[in-house]
């Protein structure tokens, strides 16, 4: 610090000079990252396969990097101007701003990483029980779905059989065979159905579509 401050009184020019030429390497990375989509200069990033590459939100990551890039710019600038006048103590202040603010990148960008949008992504199934998969552990989740998996419902109009647990309903430790208006993807309208335990045949066809190809 005290050689900065040094450098600062002796030529307050150099200062300005080196703070711009920093602060516009900053800003025009954030702008070829964030509006250019030249996403390889992402560190990590570039060198990920393309399996890999192919997982990450890289639109979001991008615009957030950039983004972040760019105010980091304009607040270098800020920090030379106040290093030019002897503003120390907005300076340190301005100093803080800036590591926060790259923690504040740092940390946000896992957001867009493979693992994290891979935890995101729901199947099919688990989405039209998207509420009980929001309230409940995962592991309670899943048993819930391996109960219910155990179940079908059958059109008394069609016939058309259809999993329990994908028509989106649950059926955990229950007994009996009850009949339910529930719909009908076959007849596309709510109709009776019969809900009853899968015979073993049935119990390995999980998908509906598969189901549906062998009644
Ligand atoms: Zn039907």
């Amino acid at each position: 610090m005290t050689s900065l401050i040094e450098i600062a009184q002796n030529d307050r020019n150099l200062i300005i000079i080196a703070g711009f030429a920093l602060s516009s390497i900053f800003i025009i990375l954030g702008i070829l990252i964030g509006r250019r989509k030249y996403y390889n200069l992402i560190a990590g990033y570039n060198l990920e396969p393309k399996h890999i590459k192919e997982q990450y939100d890289i639109e979001g990551l991008a615009k957030h990097i950039g983004d972040g890039l760019i105010t980091l710019g304009v607040l270098l600038i800020i920090c030379a101007i106040f290093l030019y006048f002897n503003f120390l103590k907005l300076l340190i202040a301005a100093i803080f701003i800036f590591l926060f603010i790259v923690l504040i990148i740092l940390l946000g960008s896992r957001k867009f990483m493979p693992y994290t949008q891979n935890l995101m992504k729901e199947s099919p199934s688990d989405a039209r029980h998207h509420f009980l998969h929001w309230l409940l552990p995962e592991r309670i989740f899943r048993a819930l779905e391996k109960g219910s998996r155990k179940w079908l419902q059958e059109c008394r109009h069609c016939g058309y059989k259809q999993d329990y647990w994908e028509a989106g309903n649950v059926r955990y430790k229950a007994i009996g065979e009850p009949t339910q208006l529930q719909y009908c993807e076959n007849c596309k309208k709510f109709r009776m159905h019969k809900i009853r335990k899968k015979t073993i045949l049935e119990a390995d066809r999980i998908v509906n579509e598969i189901i549906k190809t062998n009644s």
